[in-house]
C-alpha cells in the first residue's frame, strides 16, 4: 500500500487513520523480530495523532496527503522529546529538546511516525552493520544486509512495517539501501531541505530525504519536507513547486544520458543487464539515449573519503563527555575525554576521525583536503556542462546488488568501493533517485539511479515515473511487506 492509495481510503471513509496505524503497528510487531528495522517506538503518540486525524475527517476537514499515514525516522533526525541515537553508544541516552525543521514541517501535516530506524553509526557505512544497537536483515533475504547507512529506513518500508520513510544521503545513504530493499529513495538537491536537526556527519554533503514504496510517494514525501528554512545557513532561498505536477508519464523529447564511467569493470553482470533493459525500456518510450562520459568520476570516491571524513571529524569533535551524550568517568579531563571517545564511538567512527584529522593536519592539508576540493569543482563542473546536453543521467545506484553480513565489514576499502556510483552525485550536490529495475539471479532488487541538475528533482521524477509506470514487475513487494487492513 502506498501513501496516495491509503490517503484515498482515508477521504472516502473506507479506512480510518486509527485502523490503518493500528494495522501497520500489528505488522511490524509481527517482522520485526526478524528484520529488527526499528530502535525505538512512538506507538502512543502514533495512535493519537491518528485519532486526531480521523477527527478531522468526520468534521470533513481536508487532510494533508501525508496526513494519518504511518512512517519512519532514521534516528538521525532530532525529533523533540524522542531518543535520537544515530546508533551510536555516544548518543544511547540522548533525547532531543527540539525538532529538526523537517519534523516540525511534517507536524504540521499530521505526521504519524512509529519510531525511530537504524543505521549505520552516525551514517557511516553502507550496510547497517555499523550500528552499535541492532543489527537490520535485508526484508527479502535475511542472511543479506539491507544496505546503508540508512538500512533501518529502507527495510522498514519494504517490509511493511512503515509506509514511507525519512533518511539522509551523505555518500548514497538513501539510494543505496532503497535499491538493496527494492523501493525508491531520493536524495534532494543539497539544500533543498533544511538540514537543521539533522545530526551532521559532513554538513557540505548531508541532505534529509524520502524512502518510499513508490515515485509517487517519494514526490509527496519531498513535498512535505522541502523549503527555505533560515535556520540552516545553506538553505536554498525561494518557492519550491509541488513535485507531485512531475509525475508525467511521458518522456518523449527527453534525452537520458548514459556516462560510461559508471558502467566499468566492477560491475556485476546482473546490475548491468538490468541497466542496458531499461536503456532500451526509455528508448521505447521515445526518449533520446546519449552516451557521454564523465572522466573525472575516477577522483569522486577519494575526493568523497578525504572530504567527508575531514568533516566528520570535525562534527565529531562536539562529543567530548562534556556537553551531551555519554560521559565515562574519570580523574581528569583529557582522561575523560579520551576514555568517553574510545568507548562511545566504534571502530569505523575512529577509524574516520582518524582519517579526518589527518588530512586536515598542517603538512598534509594541502596534499590531501585542498586536492580533494579541486577535484570536487572539476566533478561538479562536469556535471554542469553534461546537463547542457542531457535531462537526466542513467546509472546503476551500485555495483553490485545487497551482500552478506560479514562479506565487507572486515575489509574497510571493498565496503567504500560500493559507494562509487553515489558520491559523485553528492560531491557535486545535485539530486538523484533510486528506483527498483529488477531482479538479480539470486532474487535480490536491483536499483536504478537517475541524477538531475541542481533543483532538477522534477526532471528525475518523471523520468523515473514514467519507467515504473511501463515496468511494474520490477516493483514488487519484499516477502514480509505485505499489510493487512
Ligand atoms: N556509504 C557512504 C559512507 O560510508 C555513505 C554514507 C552516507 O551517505 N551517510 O560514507
Amino acid at each position: 500500500m502506498t501513501i496516495h492509495e491509503l490517503h484515498q481510503k482515508l477521504v472516502n471513509k473506507e479506512l480510518s487513520a486509527l485502523e490503518l496505524t493500528k494495522a501497520v503497528i500489528a505488522h511490524k510487531e509481527a517482522v520485526e523480530g526478524q528484520v529488527h528495522a526499528y530502535l525505538s517506538d512512538s506507538h502512543e503518540q502514533a495512535l493519537a495523532v491518528a485519532e486526531a486525524v480521523d477527527a478531522k475527517i468526520a468534521k470533513g476537514e481536508a487532510i494533508a496527503p501525508l496526513a494519518g499515514i504511518p512512517g519512519a525516522v532514521k534516528d538521525n533526525i532530532c525529533i523533540k522529546g524522542q531518543p535520537a541515537t544515530c546508533a551510536s553508544k555516544m548518543l544511547e541516552n540522548f533525547i532531543p529538546p527540539y525538532n529538526a525543521s523537517v519534523i516540525e514541517a511534517l507536524q504540521g501535516q499530521d505526521f504519524i511516525s512509529l519510531g525511530k530506524v537504524n543505521m549505520d553509526e552516525f551514517a557511516m557505512g553502507g550496510s547497517t552493520e555499523n550500528s552499535a544497537l541492532a543489527k537490520t536483515t535485508n526484508p527479502w533475504n535475511a542472511d543479506y544486509v539491507p544496505g546503508g547507512s540508512s538500512g533501518g529506513s529502507a527495510a522498514a518500508v519494504s517490509s511493511g512495517s512503515a509506509i514511507w520513510a525519512l533518511g539522509s544521503d551523505t555518500g548514497g545513504s538513501i539510494r543505496q539501501p532503497s535499491s538493496y530493499c527494492g523501493v525508491v529513495g531520493l536524495k534532494p538537491t543539497y539544500g533543498n531541505v533544511s538540514r537543521y536537526g539533522l545530526i551532521a556527519f559532513a554538513s557540505s554533503l548531508d541532505q534529509i530525504g524520502p524512502v518510499a514504496r513508490d515515485v509517487t510517494d517519494a514526490a509527496l514525501v519531498l513535498n512535505a519536507i522541502t523549503g527555505h528554512d533560515d535556520h540552516d545557513s545553506t538553505s536554498i532561498p525561494g518557492q519550491r513547486p509541488d513535485y507531485t505536477k512531475a509525475l508525467v508519464n511521458d518522456v518523449k523529447g527527453m534525452t537520458i544520458g548514459v556516462p560510461k564511467e559508471y558502467f566499468g569493470d566492477g560491475l556485476h553482470e546482473d546490475v548491468r543487464k538490468a541497466m542496458e533493459e531499461a536503456i532500451e525500456t526509455y528508448r521505447s518510450l521515445g526518449a533520446a539515449i546519449k552516451e557521454v562520459s564523465l572522466p573525472t568520476t575516477k577522483y569522486a570516491l577519494s575526493a568523497y573519503y578525504i572530504i567527508a571524513l575531514a568533516e566528520a571529524s570535525s562534527n565529531l569533535a562536539r562529543y567530548d563527555g562534556v556537553s551531551y551524550g555519554l560521559r565515562v568517568p574519570a580523574d581528569n579531563l583529557v582522561e575523560m575525554s579520551t576514555k568517553t571517545r574510545t568507548i562511545g564511538f566504534g571502530p569505523e567512527v575512529q577509524r574516520r576521525i582518524l582519517l579526518g584529522t589527518y588530512v586536515l593536519s598542517a603538512g598534509y592539508y594541502d596534499a590531501y583536503y585542498l586536492k580533494a576540493m579541486k577535484a570536487r569543482r572539476l566533478i561538479k563542473e562536469e556535471f554542469d556542462r553534461a546537463f547542457e546536453d542531457v535531462d537526466v543521467l542513467l546509472a546503476p545506484v551500485a555495483p553490485n546488488t545487497a551482500f552478506k553480513f560479514g562479506e565487507k565489514i572486515n575489509d574497510p576499502l571493498s565496503m567504500y568501493l560500493e559507494d562509487i556510483c553515489t558520491v559523485p552525485v553528492n560531491l557535486a550536490g545535485i539530486p538523484a533517485i533510486s528506483i527498483p529495475a529488477g531482479f538479480a539471479s539470486n532474487g535480490m532488487p536491483i536499483g536504478m539511479q537517475l541524477m538531475g541538475k541542481p533543483m532538477g528533482e522534477e526532471a528525475i521524477l518523471q523520468a523515473a515515473y514514467t519507467f515504473e509506470q511501463a515496468r511494474p514487475e520490477c516493483n514488487k513487494v519484499a516477502p514480509t511487506g505485505e499489510v493487512q487492513l
